[in-house]
């Protein structure tokens, strides 16, 4: 079964150049019910394409989506710090103190993570674009969550030791602006934690436009290859790839979802990954 997404409502579509590269060369790659991926032919890139513009994109996230979030929350956290868990988290956070232990949680939701993130000693802020969702963290778990875009924060340079964002990359029109704008917020040797599907595990190999991530909120899916290109890009260095999810639930005998499950984390063919990534210690001029 694929993840829940917001149907393709009669946005208007247009097509666009790569969003890494901006080559204008692709070819067809997955055909989809009512949109299709494409793959950049310069630097593999699949993305969707055509798309629906910016602005209707962030509309799609309103009550029906904070509906999904809120019944998924407990869910998702788990999986959260189970990916945190995975690259190692806590040692690799030991050495930010004082000032420099500073969370930020793109794409927060209801913010059960900031939540956690204050526990550990962290100054844990969010930013949320579901307005709803956003509303709940702030008013019914009082936590620091700013309505819209990462963009539209504003926040300083340098404000935070760690970026972290689950799930919200592959809903981006721009993903380049945003991994640049995590640079710029990040501390020098900050951390930058994304979790995104995994274009190039087990179950997309298998299942092709009928896997999973395949839907219509996903603008861009990557692969190490394409996601590190972009990271690279804006001065970070790959530290850790893990990778999760060898077989969905209701996909094939279920005595098997435990074993490939163990394997795709073991040598990495999950359909999920997660990346940490460290900024480099100066910022090149610009
Ligand atoms: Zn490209």
């Amino acid at each position: 079964m694929k993840t829940f997404s917001m149907p393709p409502a009669d946005e208007s579509l247009r097509e666009i150049d790569c969003p890494l590269c901006g080559g204008r060369k692709f070819r067809r790659f997955w055909e989809c019910d009512g949109f299709r991926f494409v793959r950049c032919v310069g630097c593999a890139l699949i993305y969707q394409n055509p798309r629906p513009r910016r602005d209707a994109l962030i509309e799609r996230y309103g009550d029906e989506y904070f509906t999904y979030e809120r019944e998924n929350e407990a869910r998702f956290f788990r999986l959260m710090t189970m990916g945190l868990a995975d690259i190692d988290f806590d040692s690799r956070t030991a050495a930010l103190r004082g000032e420099d232990r500073t969370f930020l949680d793109v794409g927060c939701a209801t913010g059960m993570l900031i939540a956690r993130m204050r526990e550990q000693g962290f100054r844990a802020q969010g930013v949320e674009v579901c307005r709803p969702a956003a509303r709940f963290g702030i008013e019914e778990r009082r936590l620091d969550i700013r309505v819209g875009t990462l963009e539209d924060a504003r926040f300083a340079e340098s404000s935070f030791g760690v970026v972290h964002s689950s799930h919200l990359i592959e809903h981006l029109a721009d993903p380049d602006r945003f991994v640049c704008e995590c640079a710029r917020v990040l501390i020098e040797s900050g951390l930058l934690i994304i979790t995104t599907p995994n274009a190039a595990g087990l179950q997309p190999r298998l299942f092709g436009a009928r896997w999973r991530s395949a839907i219509a909120d996903h603008m861009v899916l990557f692969t190490r290859k394409t996601l590190g290109r972009l990271l690279e890009k804006h001065g970070f260095t790959v530290r850790a790839i893990k990778t999760w999810g060898g077989l969905a639930v209701g996909l094939g005998p279920r005595w098997l979802k435990r074993p490939l499950d163990l394997l795709a984390k073991r040598f990495g063919f999950g359909d999920v990954m997660i990346v940490v990534a460290v900024r480099a210690g100066s910022r090149r001029a610009s």
